[in-house]
């Protein structure tokens, strides 16, 4: 008696053979049948990866049975679904060879492979099929860059902001896109942009929650700004076939704020205080910070800002922040606000970005003159406040001119405080940079005019509170 092993392999490498395992299976049968062969057994393997080396349990089973000899002779619809590589070809071989084991293929007739001319074939045959997976691999490779000159999506998961032909746009992503953009511009963190977007029940394409790398990575896309990509370089010259959903200028300005080595390198922990690094000194003009100054043993003084180097001015950073906190609030609860969510032009940020770079290289030089001893720790002090107060105004000036999307979702609300206070402390930030400049003034000696025992030594008089421009004042 004749047992026969029907194997059968559903893959996709080789064309036109996504042919089902069934109906290699049916083949497989009228084969034996028209031989007279009792079907002892049927393999199947689901293997969809060319050469994915995958284990094929079924395969290893038919080996197992060969071994044994409870089969002596294999039906398959074709040599290639029996091999994937010239090894697997010699393992089969030396498994049938011993045994004087037949292969008989649907579609190419008996395979002998007890001799050396009808192994050569058997080997000619897999070098074939290997040449066509090969061949088919590299003509996939070619259409997607013939599809990336011209503009075509090369498909694969939705991006983002469009349906899943890669084409149209979904509004509400496209909105949110936007939003993300802008407020990195304006100086929000990508950590709390997340919390932002998660908080209000926001979810990614995947509809997993935001995270910081996914908020960055979606952002840069050179598609949202109408641009091809292909192996990580933006296409110069070449137009996407989708509409853009970001300004090119804003998608700019937002792949250079998030490329920025001074973002990555120094997290630190998050920071705590409104105005820390954004309010003035009013003696010297650097950044104040907030630290902890003073102070007897046993004694700790709250947090308060300070310039850094002299210390020309100390004010207490909580009273300070409240205090400029009620003015931005009641401005922003105001009937007229709305106007301030005019539309921004971002033509110009990309340029104070550049300037940003350059500041931030030439405190670096000054950090290296000082450690080399070319200048003094007066000269270091000096010259890098002087740049930090230069970097401070171009990051004020990129904020305003993002203010409209800023402030997006704070006016308009019922209650502007309530809003105001749920809001993630970078944003609170980037909405101050946007609207105000604040500066701390020397305190004048003893107690404010009308303080009563009860009441802070906090005078407002000490605090210099601008708006950035006329229509706020206004
Ligand atoms: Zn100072």
């Amino acid at each position: 008696m004749t047992a026969v092993g029907i194997y059968t392999r559903i893959s996709r490498d080789r064309i036109g053979a996504g042919l089902g395992v069934d109906r290699q299976e049916k083949d497989c049968r009228e084969l034996a049948a028209r031989h007279g062969w009792t079907i002892a057994r049927v393999y199947r393997d689901n293997d969809l990866s060319a050469y994915s080396g995958k284990p094929r349990p079924g395969y290893r089973q038919m080996l197992n049975d060969i071994t044994a000899g409870t089969i002596n002779v294999v039906a398959a619809w074709h040599t290639d679904r029996l091999h994937r590589s010239p090894a697997e070809l010699e393992e089969y071989i030396s498994a049938c060879d011993p045994r004087g084991i037949p292969t008989h293929t649907v579609k190419a007739g008996p395979l002998d492979l007890a001799t050396p001319s009808g192994r050569l074939v058997a080997r000619q045959l897999g070098a074939v099929a290997r040449f066509e997976v090969e061949h088919a691999i590299e003509r996939g490779q070619a259409a997607k860059a013939q599809a990336a000159a011209a503009g075509r999506w090369k498909g694969g998961r939705r991006p983002y902001g469009y349906e899943a032909d890669g084409i149209t746009v979904r509004e509400s992503e496209a909105a949110i896109v936007q939003h993300m953009a802008e407020q990195i511009i304006a100086g929000a963190s990508l950590r709390g942009l997340a919390a932002d977007l998660n908080g209000r029940g926001e979810t990614t394409s995947t509809g997993r929650p935001w995270r910081a790398d996914v908020i960055s990575s979606v952002i840069t896309r050179p598609r949202n700004a109408g641009l091809m990509e292909h192996r990580g370089q933006v296409l110069e010259g070449v137009a996407a076939q989708w509409p853009a959903i970001l300004d090119p200028d804003l998608w700019r300005a937002a792949r250079f704020v998030l490329g920025d080595p001074a973002r990555r390198t120094t997290p630190g922990p998050a920071r705590r205080w409104l105005l820390s690094g954004i309010a003035t000194c009013g003696v010297c003009s650097a950044s104040c910070f907030a630290t902890r100054v003073g102070g007897h043993p046993g004694k700790t003084l709250p947090t308060s800002y300070a310039c850094r180097e002299a210390r020309h001015v100390v004010r207490i950073a909580s009273e300070v922040d409240s205090y400029v906190r009620d003015l931005v609030v009641a401005r922003l609860s105001r009937p007229d606000a709305i106007a301030l969510l005019a539309p921004t032009t971002y033509a110009d940020t990309t340029a104070l970005h550049g300037e940003v770079a350059v500041l931030r290289e030439r405190l670096d030089e000054l950090g290296r003159a000082f450690a080399d001893g070319d200048i003094d720790a007066r000269q270091l002090r000096e010259g890098s406040e002087r740049l930090r107060s230069r970097i401070e105004a171009a990051t004020t000036a990129i904020a305003s001119a993002a203010r409209g999307s800023v402030l997006d979702g704070v006016v308009g609300e019922e209650d502007v405080a309530a809003t105001w206070d749920g809001l993630h402390l970078d944003r609170r930030r980037a909405i101050i940079r946007a609207l105000c400049e604040v500066t701390i003034l020397r305190a004048r000696r003893g107690r404010r005019p009308g303080w009563r025992s009860e009441e802070s030594y906090f005078d407002p008089e000490t605090v210099d509170f601008q708006w950035v421009d006329s229509r706020l004042a206004g």
